[in-house]
C-alpha cells in the first residue's frame, strides 16, 4: 500500500524473493512468508495495516512456521508499537534496508526468532550531492530488478532518489525514508535500458522531491533536466515523466526539457497542500501562494498544453474558513487537470504533531475536503468537454476495469451455461436408461403373464377331463379371453413411462447486457498528459500507441473511438502481435 516508491519497493522485493526460490500465492492463510509493505502518511493506512496482521493471528497459530513481516515505512517509524500490538510479527524491515529483506526471513525461520532491520541512525550531515556519491548499500536493491517472466511491462517505475530533506511538519517521510540521495545516472540509463528490453514504452522517474535530482557523470553534475534527456535517449522509451516535484526547487531547465525533448510528457504533478500562506508557513513549506502560481504561469508559458495536477491537506492545524477559501481560490486559478486531497491526520514524531494543536473537526475537515473535490470536479469536466471531437495519442494499458467485470460475468455465464448442459444430457441419459428399463420390466411381465395364461389353460385342460361338455369348453374360452384383457391392461400400466420430464435446476439468466459497445471490449490507456481513456478495441492493441478520436467525457475520464494505428515498433516479445 502507499505511493509509487511503495509499488516500486514492493516489485523488487518480490523479485528478490523469486530469486531466493519463493513463489506469490493467491492466500495469505496459506503462505510460508507474508509481507505487509507499508505507508505511515496517514493513520488510516496504519490502521488498515493492523487489521490485516490481527487477521494473521489464527493462520499463524495454526502453522506456526509461516514468517510474518512487516516492511516500509510504518516499519521504521514504529517498531516498538508495532510488536506491541501484533506479537506474532516476526520480521521489521525499514525502507532503507529492503534488500536485506531474504536474510531476514532466513534468520526467522532458521533461529525462530525476530529480526529486524532498520536505518534509524542514516547521517544528514552530508550535503545531498556527497550522499548521492556515498556506496549505498540498498542500491543492490534496485540494481536486482527483475521483472517476473512472462509480465508485460509497458510503462515502469524508475526510482532515482530517495529519501526527503525538506521536514514539511506533517510529513513523516524524511523520518522513515531518510535522508535525501540521488542514485548515479549510469545505473537509472541502465534500467531504463533493461525494462526496454523488456517492452516498456513508458517509464516514470520517481523521487520524493523528484526536481531536486542531483549526481554526477564523469565528474559533471546531472540534475533532472539531464537525466530525463538521458532517459529520453534509450532505445524504445517513448514516454518519460517524472514524479513528485517539490515547488520551491524548481527550474526552468525541467521545463525546457518538457518543451524540447520529445519523450518529455507535458504533464507536472506539483503538490501546493494549501492555498494559503499561513498554512503553507505552518507547513514550513519553503514557498509562498504568489511563487506557486508564478510557477504554474512559468510552466504554461514554456509548455502551453501542459496538464498539471496537484496535492492539498484540509483541516491541517488552525485552518480557518477564510484559508480553507484561500485554498478554493488557488484551485480556481490554477485549473489543475485532477487533484488528490487528504484530511489532515497528525503523524507521531512531526513537528505538527508535537508542536500544533489538530483542532479542525472532523466533520469539517470531511466538508471541506467534499467542497475541494467537488471544485476539481467542475473543472475536469468543463477541461474534459473541451476535448471532445480531438484526437489524442493513448498508450494502451490493457483493459478496463469494466472490461474485466464484463469478462468474469462472461466466463460465469459461460461456465453455468456449461454446467447446465452437462445436467441436460446426464438428465437425457437419466431418462433414457429409465424407458430402457421399464420396457425390460414390462417385457418380464409380459413373458411372465403368458406364463400364467398358459397354466390357467392346463389347468382348465385338466377339468375338462372331468368334464366332458362343450359348455364347459365355452367356459374355457371365455376364462381364456378374460385372461387376455388382463394382459392388454397390465401391459398399458408398465408400459407408460413413469418421468416425463427434464431433471435439472431452472436456468438463471445472468447475461449481462450493456447498452452499445460490449463493455468486455473496452481498452484504457493515457495520453502524454496523463488523461485516463477508455475506447473499444482488441487485445493485440495492449501495449500500442493508438490514436483515439474523444467522443465523450466525464470529470475523470475521456471516451472514444480508435481512428488509426500506428505502425507498431515492438521492442520485445511482450508488444508483438499475438
Ligand atoms: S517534501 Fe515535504 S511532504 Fe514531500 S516528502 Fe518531503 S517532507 Fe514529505
Amino acid at each position: 500500500m502507499g505511493c509509487q516508491m511503495n509499488v516500486l519497493d514492493s516489485e523488487l522485493v518480490s523479485g528478490q524473493l523469486r530469486a531466493s526460490g519463493y513463489t506469490l500465492v493467491a492466500d495469505a492463510a496459506e503462505a510460508d512468508v507474508v509481507l505487509f509493505n507499508t505507508c505511515s502518511v496517514r493513520d488510516h493506512a496504519e490502521q488498515k495495516v493492523l487489521s490485516k496482521l490481527g487477521a494473521l493471528r489464527r493462520p499463524k497459530e495454526r502453522r506456526p512456521h509461516m514468517v510474518v513481516g512487516v516492511i516500509g515505512c510504518m516499519a521504521e517509524r514504529d517498531p516498538d508499537g508495532i510488536f506491541s500490538k501484533m506479537p506474532h510479527v516476526d520480521l521489521i524491515c525499514g525502507p532503507a534496508e529492503l534488500n536485506k529483506v531474504p536474510a531476514l526471513i532466513a534468520e526467522v525461520q532458521e533461529n525462530r526468532t525476530r529480526a529486524i532491520a532498520l536505518a534509524q541512525s542514516m547521517s544528514r550531515k552530508n550535503t545531498p550531492l556527497q550522499r548521492a556519491l556515498e556506496y549505498d548499500s540498498v542500491e543492490a536493491l534496485d540494481l536486482s530488478r527483475d521483472p517476473a517472466p512472462g509480465r508485460s511491462i509497458h510503462q515502469a517505475y524508475i526510482r532515482v532518489q530517495r529519501g526527503c530533506d525538506k521536514f514539511c511538519t506533517f510529513c513523516v517521510v524524511p523520518f522513515t525514508r531518510g535522508p535525501e540521495r540521488s542514485r548515479p545516472p549510469s545505473q537509472i540509463v541502465a534500467e531504463a535500458k533493461m525494462l526496454a528490453d523488456r517492452g516498456a514504452r513508458e517509464v516514470t522517474l520517481i523521487g520524493q522531491t523528484v526536481n531536486s535530482y542531483v549526481n554526477q557523470d564523469e565528474g559533471r553534475p546531472v540534475r533532472l533536466a539531464d537525466l530525463l534527456a538521458k532517459v529520453s535517449g534509450v532505445g524504445g522509451i517513448e514516454r518519460v515523466r517524472f514524479v513528485t516535484s517539490y515547488p520551491g526547487d524548481f527550474t526552468d531547465d525541467i521545463f525546457e526539457a518538457m518543451r524540447d525533448v520529445p519523450e518529455v510528457c507535458e504533464y507536472l504533478h506539483l503538490p501546493a497542500q494549501s492555498g494559503s500562506d499561513a498554512m503553507l508557513r505552518r507547513m514550513r513549506r519553503q514557498y509562498s501562494v504568489s511563487q506557486y502560481v508564478e510557477l504554474i504561469d512559468r510552466a504554461r508559458a514554456y509548455v502551453p498544453d501542459i496538464a498539471l495536477a496537484s496535492d492539498f491537506i484540509v483541516g491541517f492545524c488552525g485552518e480557518t474558513p477564510e484559508d480553507h477559501e484561500a485554498t478554493m481560490r488557488l484551485i480556481e486559478r490554477c485549473r489543475f487537470k485532477n487533484i488528490f486531497v487528504f484530511k489532515y491526520s497528525p503523524r507521531p514524531g512531526t513537528t505538527a504533531d508535537k508542536r500544533d494543536t489538530d483542532d479542525v473537526p472532523e466533520e469539517v475537515k470531511r466538508a471541506r475536503n467534499l467542497e475541494l473535490l467537488a471544485l476539481q470536479e467542475s473543472i475536469s469536466l468543463a477541461t474534459n468537454r473541451g476535448l471532445i471531437g480531438r484526437t489524442v495519442e493513448v498508450l494502451v494499458e490493457g483493459f478496463s476495469k469494466a472490461a474485466l467485470k464484463a469478462q468474469q460475468a462472461q466466463q460465469a455465464q459461460q461456465a453455468e451455461q456449461a454446467q447446465q448442459a452437462e445436467q441436460d444430457q446426464q438428465a437425457e441419459q437419466d431418462q433414457q436408461a429409465e424407458q430402457a428399463e421399464q420396457a425390460e420390466q414390462a417385457e418380464q411381465a409380459e413373458q411372465s403373464r403368458g406364463e400364467e395364461v398358459e397354466q390357467a389353460q392346463q389347468e382348465q385342460q385338466a377339468h375338462q377331463a372331468h368334464q366332458a361338455h362343450q359348455a364347459e369348453q365355452a367356459e374355457q374360452a371365455e376364462q381364456a379371453e378374460q385372461a387376455e384383457q388382463a394382459e392388454q391392461s397390465r401391459g398399458e400400466e408398465v408400459g407408460r413411462p413413469r418421468s416425463n420430464q427434464l431433471v435439472g435446476r431452472t436456468r438463471q439468466d445472468r447475461i449481462v447486457v450493456f447498452p452499445g459497445q460490449p463493455r468486455s471490449n473496452q481498452l484504457v490507456g493515457r495520453t502524454r498528459q496523463d488523461r485516463i481513456v477508455v475506447f473499444p478495441g482488441r487485445p493485440r492493441h495492449v501495449g500500442r500507441f493508438v490514436n483515439v478520436r474523444v467522443t465523450a467525457s466525464t470529470a475523470l475520464t475521456l471516451h472514444g473511438t480508435i481512428i488509426n494505428e500506428p505502425t507498431p515498433t515492438p521492442t520485445s516479445t511482450d508488444a508483438r502481435e499475438p
